[in-house]
């Protein structure tokens, strides 16, 4: 007998057969320009993508700074479908299940010291919306209901949330949304220096003296009216902008100093990416909250948490309401198969240590990159751990075309870097070794040249 679905199975697409792209409105692309000329993937295995034609891509990305373990790890797909068999989902409202409190606790023996709560969300952007809103909730707690104020830095992504967007300083992001964002946010001034730390290796000496600016801040509107500074210890999706050294130093006294909460937005930076677990502890500075994200799980399924100071946590637990401390949360937050592979994620960091392999590969990956200086048009390469930025001056046609031909060159000779405007990033997998590390760089020297 043929099985009752035969005449389904038949008619249904292979994957490695091109789909319509006409009903699915892509997040973050130029739906027109990629549906001219599609890039679909179907694989992934180790530090290698497959498009749909079976081609391979080599990952300088790790996806979208997410799969820190490198693809398919098959740790984390059995870990998954063992939790999907055992419980699939448990509702997050007034229940609880063993493993996200397994996880937070393993998770919190990695996370800088005193920030022993962890909150779940399902990305980035989930995770800022909660910091911001935990740092109203701690205030008002504490009997300072009138700071509400919040202080983000330019260039600054911290996801696409109202909240996010109102603190983010990319200002297409907030350009196309402007008038309805949130009320009382200033900005930081950038770090970003071409002209007086272009090919700095690492952190910079020049621009520590930026972070006086809050200050100025704290005087035009009152210590009394703010609630938190938030900034990405290291920018990524605005280019690789690192902190100059001293810094964050600053931002942290200054807050401090003024009761004014600090956040690091770390959905990049955390899980080994600049060289340690957290850019925190990379760079030395504890803020009173992390947001978190993508590499908590290696990208396997969506997943974020929010660190947060005890203190905090406290103070928010005394608020008014003892039915609901805190009116946040997700319907997925914690949820299990994410945890599961989390825990899966986690184990395979530990095992084959991949944060100290991250610092370890530091010179390596920051001599490689370094070596594309003096290529046509690129005006700055900044790194540290295993993310480096290089950025090209914009060609006659416009802001991006650069950064975005350099982008579909090496896409089409077997790699995948990210363009932001006329930077390239490029952030592999913490698995990537030498000859790899040479490949994409290679990969893209050719891509610069041919260019132009
Ligand atoms: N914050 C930072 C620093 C990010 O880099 C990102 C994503 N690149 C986000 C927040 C938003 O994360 P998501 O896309 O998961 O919402």
């Amino acid at each position: 007998d043929l099985p009752l679905n035969s005449s389904s199975d038949a008619s249904h697409q292979s994957s490695t057969e091109h789909p319509s792209l006409e009903h699915f409105w892509m997040p973050f692309t130029a739906n027109r320009q990629f549906k001219a000329n599609p890039r679909l993937l179907t694989k992934a295995e180790g530090m290698y993508y497959t498009d749909i034609d079976g081609n391979k891509v080599l990952d300088a990305t790790a996806g979208l700074w997410c799969c820190n373990a490198g693809h398919g790890r098959k740790e984390i797909s059995e870990a998954v479908s063992k939790q999907i068999k055992e419980m699939d989902y448990a509702p997050s409202f007034q229940m609880g299940h063993p493993i996200a409190f397994e996880l937070a606790e393993r998770l919190v023996e990695l996370s800088p010291e005193g920030l022993n709560k962890v909150f779940f969300t399902n990305s980035g952007s989930e995770s800022v919306d909660t910091a911001l809103k935990m740092a109203l909730c701690y205030h008002r707690a504490n009997g300072q209901a009138s700071r509400t104020r919040f202080i983000g830095r330019e260039m600054g992504y911290h996801g696409v949330g109202f909240g996010g967007i109102s603190v983010g300083g990319l200002s297409n992001n907030r350009k196309a949304f402007s008038g309805q964002l949130l009320q009382g946010v200033d900005h930081l001034p950038h770090t970003l220096d071409i002209q007086n730390a272009a090919f700095t290796r690492g952190l910079s000496h020049f621009g520590a003296e930026k972070a006086e600016v809050l200050e100025q801040l704290v005087t035009l509107h009152g210590a009394e009216n703010i609630a938190a500074v938030i900034v990405e210890p290291m920018s990524g999706s605005a280019g690789v902008i690192l902190p100059p050294q001293g810094y964050l130093k600053r931002l942290r006294e200054i807050t401090k100093k003024h009761g004014i909460l600090l956040i690091f937005d770390e959905v990049i930076t955390a899980f080994g990416r600049v060289g340690a677990a957290f850019a925190s502890q990379r760079w030395g500075v504890i803020p009173d909250i992390i947001t978190t994200a993508k590499a908590i799980n290696n990208g396997a399924i969506p997943m974020g948490a929010v660190f947060v100071q005890d203190f905090i946590h406290d103070t928010c637990m005394q608020g008014s309401n003892e039915l609901i401390e805190f009116f946040h949360g997700y319907t997925y937050s914690g949820h299990p198969v994410a945890a599961a592979a989390a825990l899966a994620t986690l184990s395979i960091y530990e095992n084959e240590q991949l944060f100290e392999r991250s610092f370890e590969l530091e010179r390596y990956f920051e001599d490689a990159v370094h070596s594309l200086k003096g290529l046509p048009n690129v005006i700055d390469i900044r790194n540290t751990g295993l993310v480096a930025g290089i950025q090209f001056s914009p060609n006659a046609q416009g802001a991006g075309k650069r950064g975005y031909g350099v982008f579909e060159h090496c896409f089409r000779h077997g790699t995948l870097v990210r363009a932001t405007g006329d930077i390239i990033a490029m952030s592999p997998p913490l698995i990537v070794d030498k000859r790899e590390i040479d490949q994409m760089v290679n990969s893209l020297s050719d891509a610069i040249n041919a260019v132009g």
